[in-house]
Parts: structure tokens; sequence; C-alpha cells
């Protein structure tokens, strides 16, 4: 015995209330639709976590950032999934999932079936356990992927107001958590195994910029080395992190952000998948004609760059989520998903954003010491990637158009003079 519904959505992350919101404007009727998530609370826009959420004054709190305020569309809280015959059953893993018999297994040991099921896992955050150091159970080491963390990591910050924070990590969660604790007034040593910061994305010369800055704000840089064991104290707390380097710091709070792998495993051996996600096609369907994938877990084809991938960014999964529910709702008339991979940051006064691949040779431009500069990305020829920090609504359009454009370039240094220019005019 179980309960049926048409639609099921597997996680409700921010891919699962984007969805939601298109299944309803695509005409979903009550009682069709269930959301069935891990998390106690409705979805929310999980960028919020480590950025406003963090903030000493005034701290972003739910109901205030459930799905989809980050896109500005409509705000969907408890009560609006419920007006709308939503059915959300939250706090509540599922174990299994038998793709060929449309039936998902709850760890309460309550059986759903479906007729279409869009997968929204997401990811989880990889532990230090992973790397063979040991820890990540004591009360003051933390991860930042749910409300549930969050909720943590501000307690441990609250009860060490200007102490130590040693941060693990210097990809996205390590740059804005670490800026968020200095905002805190906590003193901040970031840790991380590259030469600079974000060495996914940023140049060494962008980088710069950003490490200058943050160590204009008390945060100290320790670069080309990693954790291997930590020190505690009689009550199991985190006292100190030893370095490979030999080197000790002081720490009365961790924050561990390694990277993340996809929520894949219930559909192993099910359903064929790519890059450490689900493959799906361009209209987001999996290799089961019933089963979508969107967001974290989804590797999809890139149509610019002609290849799959799977993107771990906010745009990518609500606009991934939009277009496999139109696929689903109106399949004769939904395409291709067409997508220029977006991602963004904000900390302190500063934003940027990027648009399309960071491959081929990097072209800068701008004042690096004004706060307005940027960089395109050269390859074969074409414009294939743009960066840009502090720039207007109308700059940032004009280096996402120019991006999707792909157009040609021949003199490498002559863009570089045109700057933004060149997006400006295209
Ligand atoms: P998620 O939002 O992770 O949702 C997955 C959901 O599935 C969760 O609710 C989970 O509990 C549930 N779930 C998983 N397995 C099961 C199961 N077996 N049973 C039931 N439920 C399950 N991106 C940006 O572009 N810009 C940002 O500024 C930005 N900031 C971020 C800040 C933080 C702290 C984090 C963690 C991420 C940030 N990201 C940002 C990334 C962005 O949030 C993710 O790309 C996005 O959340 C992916 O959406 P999703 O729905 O695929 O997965
Ligand atoms: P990232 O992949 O961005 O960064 C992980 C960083 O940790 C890398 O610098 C990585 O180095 C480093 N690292 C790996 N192993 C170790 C180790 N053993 N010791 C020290 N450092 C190590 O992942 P995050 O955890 O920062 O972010 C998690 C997810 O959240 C991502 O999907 C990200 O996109 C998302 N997020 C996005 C934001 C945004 O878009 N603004 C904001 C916050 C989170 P290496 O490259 O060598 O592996």
């Amino acid at each position: 015995m179980g309960r049926a519904f048409v639609y099921v959505i597997l996680g409700g992350g921010v891919a699962a209330g984007y969805a939601a919101l298109e299944f309803t404007r695509k005409g979903v009727s009550p009682g069709e639709l269930c959301i069935i998530s891990e998390e106690p609370v409705a979805p929310y826009e999980r960028p919020a976590l480590s950025k406003g959420f963090l903030l000493p004054e005034s701290p972003a709190r739910l109901p205030s950032f459930h799905t989809c305020v980050g896109a500005n569309e409509e705000r969907l809280t408890p009560k609006w999934y419920k007006e709308h015959g939503i059915e959300l059953v939250l706090g509540t893993r599922v174990k299994s999932v038998d793709v060929r018999r449309k039936k998902l297994l709850t760890a309460t040991g309550e059986t759903i079936s479906y007729k279409i099921l869009l997968i929204a896992t997401g990811a989880r955050a990889l532990k230090l356990e992973e790397f063979g150091v040991d820890g990540s159970e004591a009360e003051n080491v933390c991860y930042l992927r749910d409300l549930a963390d969050a909720n943590g990591l501000v307690n441990v910050m609250q009860s060490c107001s200007s102490g130590n924070a040693v941060v693990i990590g210097g990809g996205y969660i390590g740059m804005e958590c670490a800026a968020s604790l200095a905002i805190n007034k906590i003193n901040v040593t970031l840790v991380f195994p590259e030469v600079h910061c974000m060495a996914r994305l940023f140049t060494p010369k962008i980088a710069s910029y950003y490490e200058e800055y943050y160590q204009s704000k008390g945060v100290k840089f320790v670069k080309g080395t990693v954790l291997t064991s930590f020190e505690f104290d009689s009550s199991g707390k985190v006292m100190a992190v030893n370095l490979r380097d030999g080197s000790q710091l002081p720490a009365d709070l961790v924050v561990v952000g390694i990277g993340i792998r996809p929520n894949t495993s219930l559909f192993e051996g099910q359903l064929t998948l790519e890059k450490g996600g689900i493959k799906v096609n361009g209209k987001m369907q999996t290799s089961n004609d019933s089963v979508y994938a969107v967001g974290d877990v989804a590797a999809f084809p890139v149509k610019l760059f002609g290849e799959t991938r799977r993107l771990e960014h906010v745009d990518s999964a609500r606009k991934s989520a939009k277009h496999a529910v139109a696929a689903i709702m109106e399949p004769k008339k939904s395409g291709e998903f067409d997508y220029l991979p977006f991602f963004y940051s904000r900390v302190f006064g500063l934003s940027w954003q990027f648009y399309g691949d960071n491959v081929g040779e990097a072209v800068h431009f701008g004042d690096y010491s004004s706060g307005t500069f940027g960089a395109y990305w050269i390859s074969k020829g074409h414009l294939v990637g743009s960066f840009l920090e502090g720039g207007t609504k109308e700059e940032y359009e004009a280096i996402a158009k120019a991006t999707s454009l792909k157009p040609p370039v021949e003199d490498l240094a002559e863009l570089g003079r045109q700057g933004l220019n060149f997006a400006l005019t295209i």
C-alpha cells in the first residue's frame, strides 16, 4: 500500500522549488504533484546560507528566502504548496527507487509511486574523512550545505566572538564563508592547496585582487598546503589544526568547503551516469523515458560548447528545472535546453559574474585598482567566456550576450584595449 502521484519530485532544494512553480504555470492539477525532501522545510534559496544567513545584523531567516525569490518570482511558502494542492513530504529520506516499477521507498517505510519522476537530489558536501583526516564530528567543525549546517555554523560562530576560525578550501564555500566570518569580527585564516584562491575559475591576476581585498579585511591566506589532523581538547572540541607544511593554527571554529559529490547513489545501475552525475538529453530526460534529472545532479548537453557538463550553480538549477517541466508538460512544444553557464558571487561589497567557459587564453581588461575590471577567454579564435567585477546591470547583460554570440576575436591586444566596450558594442 502507498500513495500514487502523477509527478514526483525527489529532493526539495532549489530545483524542486522552481520546478513546482513551473508545474503550476503549466496547469498541474491539485493532488497530482508531490515533493519528497529529506530537509524539514519547504524549498529555499540555498545561496542565502553563505551570505545573508550569516550576517551579524538582520540576518536572512526563513520564510524570507523560500524559492522562488532568488529569480524575482513568487515566494513559495508552505501555504502556497497547500493552496496549489502540492503534497510536501518533508523530513523524509528516500532510501530506494525502483525505476522499472516506478516506485520509491521512503525511510519511514512508505511506498510512493509515480508516472513521471523528476530527480532533484543535488549534492552532498565532501567530508575530510574522504581525504584521510578524522574529526568532522567535533561540534566546532562545520560544513555548509543545508539549513541545519547553517544553524550549526551560526551557533558556533556566536560562541567564539573575536576568536579564531580556520577555513579549509579556497573555492566558493571557503571564499564566501571567510568573508562572512570576517564581517562577524572573527579572525580568519583560509587554507587551501592551490597557489591562489578560486583556482578553477580565477586567473592569478583576478585571484590576487580578491586576496588583497580579503587581506585588507584582516583575512590571512595559507596556500599550497592542506590540513593533516586536528588537536582536540578534553571535551572533544577542536583547538588547533595541523597542516602538512608542519605548522599549526589555533582554531575555535573550523569551516570545511572542499567540494561536493552529486547524490546519484539511488540510481546507480538503473540510469546512465556521466561526469559524476545523471546523464540527460536536451529535454533533461534520463536514460529512462519516465525519469528526468535537473540541478547539481544532472549532466546535460551544453549546446554552446557541444559537450555534456554538470554545473553546480543556482542559475542552472533554476533553468534546468523549468526546462524539464516544460518538456514533461508540453513535450511537442519544448525544444532542446540551450543554456549559457552563469556563475556569480557576492562577498563584502564586491560582486562578480561569469558567463561561458574559462578555457583558452585569458585577456584581462579594465583598471584592477578601480574596482571595475574583468577578463575574456578566447578559444580557437572565439570569445567563449567573460568575467566582470563591479559591473552595472547593463554591463553584465552585455558580457552575457557577447559570450552567447561567441564572436571571432583575432587581435587579443586590441580586445584588451577595448575592454568592456567590446561587449557593449557587439
Ligand atoms: P539542492 O538545492 O542541494 O537540493 C537537493 C535536495 O534534495 C535537498 O533538499 C536534499 O535534502 C534532497 N535530497 C537529496 N537526496 C535525497 C533523498 N534520498 N531523499 C530525499 N531528499 C533528498 N550557486 C550559485 O550560483 N550562486 C551562489 O551564490 C551559490 N551559493 C551557494 C551557497 C551555499 C552555502 C551552497 C551550499 C550552495 C550555493 N550555490 C550557489 C550552489 C546552489 O545552491 C546549488 O547549485 C543548487 O542548490 C542546486 O540545486 P538542486 O536543487 O540541484 O540541489
Ligand atoms: P569548490 O569545488 O568550489 O571548492 C573546493 C575547494 O577545496 C577547492 O579549492 C579544492 O581544491 C579545495 N580542496 C579540495 N580538497 C581539499 C583538501 N583536502 N584540503 C583543502 N582544500 C581542499 O567547492 P565548495 O566546497 O567551495 O562549494 C561546494 C558547492 O557549493 C559547489 O558546488 C559550489 O558551486 C557551491 N557554491 C557556490 C557558490 C557560488 O556559486 N557563489 C557559493 C557557495 C557554494 P581543488 O580545486 O584542488 O580540488
